[in-house]
Order: C-alpha cells, then structure tokens, then sequence
C-alpha cells in the first residue's frame, strides 16, 4: 500500500493553479499559501482526496471577501449626489488611472530632468492655479475641517478668529467648526444673533487681538425668514485678512446652484483665503484646499502642524486628473438631464415588470446632500419597488443603497451612472428570491432573467 502521504501535491504546485494565482494577486499570497497549507493537512488526515487540494483552497478562500480590503463598492441610488456614508465623491475614470499610475513608484517630490528633489504635487497645485486663477496660491492637506485648522494655527495663535452666531456649524458625526477652531487655542469672537448679522457686528469687534475674520458656509441646514449676513465684499472692507470656508468646493459659479459659495467669486470678492473640501462637488478625492494670498498660503504652508497633514500622493494624482480630466461623476449627477433620468427609469421598471417584479417608474426629488446646497431639489426619476427591496438589495453583492419613501423602495437614477443600470435591474432580480422568501408571496418568475440580455443598452 502507498503512503497518501506521497500523493499530496506540493505547495508550489498548488499555488500554480490559476484560480489561486488570480486569488493571490487580489488577497496576497501569504493568504492564498496557508488555504493551500490547510488544505494539504485535510488531505493527510483523509478528509479530502489528495487531487482535491487546489478545489478545498479554493473553496476556502471563496469564503472570504474577494479583495484584501474589507470596504465594498456600493451602487449609490439614494438621489443623494454627495452621500458622506458611502465615501462622497466617486472618483472619475481620469482620477482612477491617475491614482492607480501613482499608486507605485512616482515622481511626486522628484524632478526627473534633473534627479533633483522636486516641489510635493507641483501638478496638482499648477492644476489648482490653473482652474482659479484668481487665487494666487494653493496649497493641499487631507480635508477641509484640516485646512481650518491650520489657517488658525498660523494666522490666529493666541489671536481671535472673528465669526457670526449664524455660522457656527456642526458638520457631521458630532463634529463641530467653532470647536474644531478653538482646539488649536485659538479664541473665537462670536458676533451677531442666530438670523442676522450685520458687518457692523464684525466691525465692533475687531481690533489687535483680531486674527482673522472667518465666514463659514452654512452648508447642510437653512435659515429662512428675517435673516441677514455681511457678504465677502463687506468683510474684506475691513481691513482684517478674511477667510471664507466655502464647503463644497465649487471652484466657480455653477449655473444650477446660484446660492452656493464658489472660490473665485470669494476671492475676487475679496477674501483673503479660501477653504474647501475636495470631495464635496469638486468631485475629487477627499482633500482640504487652501487658495488665495501667497504670502498667506506661505504662511500655511510652513506651519509646523502642515506636515501633519500632508496629503499623499494617491491623492494629488487624483485631484490633478479631477481637475484636468473630463467632468466628474458627481458634476455628471448633477447636471443629468431629467428626462433622459426618466427615460431609463422607465426601460429598467419595463425589464423588472416584464419578470413580474412589481417596479414602476416615478419621478423624484433627488438632492446635492451634505456636501452642499441645502434645500435645493433636483428634479429625477426613480425605479419605484416594493420597500421590502431595500434591505435585500443593500445585502447582495454588489451592494445597492436606494432610499425608503411612502413605503417603497426609490432607486432614484440621478446618482448611478447610466452604465449601471443593467447591474442594477440584475441585482433586484437577484433580489427577488430574498424578497419573497421574506413576505412569503409566490416568486416572480424570474428563470431566464439574470443573464439580463433583455434589459436594453442604455443610449444615454
Ligand atoms: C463639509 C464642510 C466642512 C468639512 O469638510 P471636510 O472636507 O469634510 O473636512 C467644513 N466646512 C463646511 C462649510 C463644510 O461644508
């Protein structure tokens, strides 16, 4: 008799199988190898056939998420273009390339003409510079609440940054801008009332102890009825630097969202510095712009705290293709022409009805989110499902997020690209089987449709 010892295949040999040459390249291959190792102890302890080690490994390692990184993509259908929980800003293709071109080796702080060191992210700034020629100078760090901080560092320490009532915002998660500034020791003078501030207000309490005068965007609430504020141009009358926290990133005006901050209008309207977020409707990568009076930005710039965030190199790859690539997948969303929204709207609930899903296509009112433009609607349209959907469908795989409204499931088409659509009708089919399991209705019929092939190329 044979050992079964002998017959087990070698590791090598194991790992040269391509479905775990492909595993590895995804999961690494210290991973793969020990799927492999715990496959050829199974098969010495004669639980499985020694030709069956590479299946058992590969088995094993099914199991598990199918990239190294636990995050997974998810189709955003909620209408909400720039969504915080699902990561802001998706990047455009131009972004993706870029990163992925940098994500090895790179020339980020480099000069390859002459081997000598080179300016961090020259492209990006010379990027920046090129898309608000009004700002005299730029500089990058990791987000917007980092940008604020460190313009109160370097402009206000030991000083007053000067702010309305109006405008102390709370951005998210508990986190809140007049906290955020007074934890760099920084004092702040609040001026006005909740509703109204005048630049009179400003203008009483400024004196030597003044840093700076800070407008902040109140970005993700309104106030409505008796209200006033001091505008830029008011501000920069007086005599103190102005900073103007923008929010969103606009880098100009956009014709569909006239109340929203951009950083030109601010700077040719006087302010000293601007502060944006990159991932808001700039639609970039996660990162805090600093732009405006070189003598300022320079002043930000070699603060201590700067090199505490610095932004690395995936993200100057990816602002710099954001802001010299085509339109972003967030400008895309909003500037979608409704009844084109409508038109797809209506192929995807056909497809879906044609399987006896009981989808319909309804109009909706989509909207820019916390990034910016509160109150504004965007006129769109959505496949309407049964609400019981909304579960099944962020469970499947990919993960797709719609919104609950009057009880049914919106898939609202604003914030997918048209090239989704037909994942998407495919993932409700697949959600079929979990949806009636659930409420115990007969299935929809549902044989033949995953393959899709019925769901017509969308023109858009
Ligand atoms: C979003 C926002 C911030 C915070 O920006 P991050 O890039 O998330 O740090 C600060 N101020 C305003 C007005 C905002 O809208």
């Amino acid at each position: 008799m044979t050992d079964p010892r002998r017959r087990i295949p070698r590791t090598d040999s194991v790992l040269a199988d391509p479905r775990l040459t492909k595993a590895a390249e995804v999961l690494g291959r210290d991973l793969v190898k020990s799927a492999v190792v715990e496959a050829q102890h199974r098969a010495r302890a004669g639980e499985i056939a020694p030709e069956d080690v590479a299946d058992a490994a590969d088995a094993a390692l099914s199991g598990r998420p199918c990239a190294a990184s636990s995050l997974r993509p998810v189709l955003n259908a909620t209408g909400v273009v720039v969504h915080t929980n699902l990561g802001r800003a998706p990047l455009s293709q131009a972004a993706v390339e870029a990163v992925r071109g940098a994500a090895g080796h790179t020339d980020v702080e480099f000069d390859l003409a002459t081997g000598a060191r080179g300016t961090r992210g020259q492209g990006a700034l010379t990027a920046l510079a090129d898309a608000v020629p009004q700002a005299g100078a730029a500089h990058v760090v990791n987000n917007n609440a980092a940008a604020l901080v460190l313009c109160a560092m370097a402009l206000a320490p030991g000083k007053e940054i000067v702010l309305s009532r109006g405008e102390l915002v709370e951005i998210g998660d508990g986190f809140r801008i007049p906290e955020l500034l007074a934890s760099t020791g920084a004092r702040l003078r609040e001026v006005g009332t909740t509703n109204r501030t005048s630049v009179t207000d400003y203008a009483e309490a400024i004196g030597p102890d003044t840093g700076f005068v800070l407008k902040v965007h109140p970005s993700n609430f309104l106030v409505t009825g008796f209200t006033s504020a001091a505008s830029v141009a008011e501000l920069a009358a007086l005599d103190v630097p102005v900073v103007v926290d923008i929010g969103s990133g606009l880098l100009t005006p956009h014709p569909l969202l006239p109340d929203e901050p951009d950083a030109t209008s601010a700077l040719r309207d006087g302010a000293a510095l601007v502060t944006a977020s990159g991932d808001k409707l700039l639609g970039g990568p996660q990162a805090g712009l600093v732009l405006g009076e070189p003598s300022l930005v320079q002043r930000v710039r070699r603060h201590p705290a700067a090199r505490a965030m610095r932004v690395d190199k995936l993200t100057l790859a990816a602002l710099e293709a954001t802001l010299r690539g085509p339109r972003p997948p967030v400008v895309a969303a909003l500037e979608a022409d409704v009844t084109q929204l409508a038109a797809r709207a209506e192929r995807m609930a056909g497809a879906l009805a044609d399987r006896g899903v009981d989808a319909r296509a309804v109009s909706s009112a989509a909207a820019v989110g916390g990034g910016g433009a509160p109150g504004v609607e965007l006129p769109s349209a959505a496949v309407a499902l049964p609400e019981e959907y909304a579960d099944a469908l962020r469970s499947g795989n990919p993960a797709v997020v719609g919104r609950v409204e009057r009880g049914r499931c919106l898939l609202d088409l604003r914030t997918l690209d048209a090239e989704n659509d037909h994942t998407v009708v495919t993932a409700v089919l697949d959600a079929v089987g979990t949806v009636v399991a659930g409420a115990g209705r007969p299935a929809a019929d549902t044989a033949g449709a995953r393959a899709g092939e019925d769901v017509p190329p969308c023109t858009s």
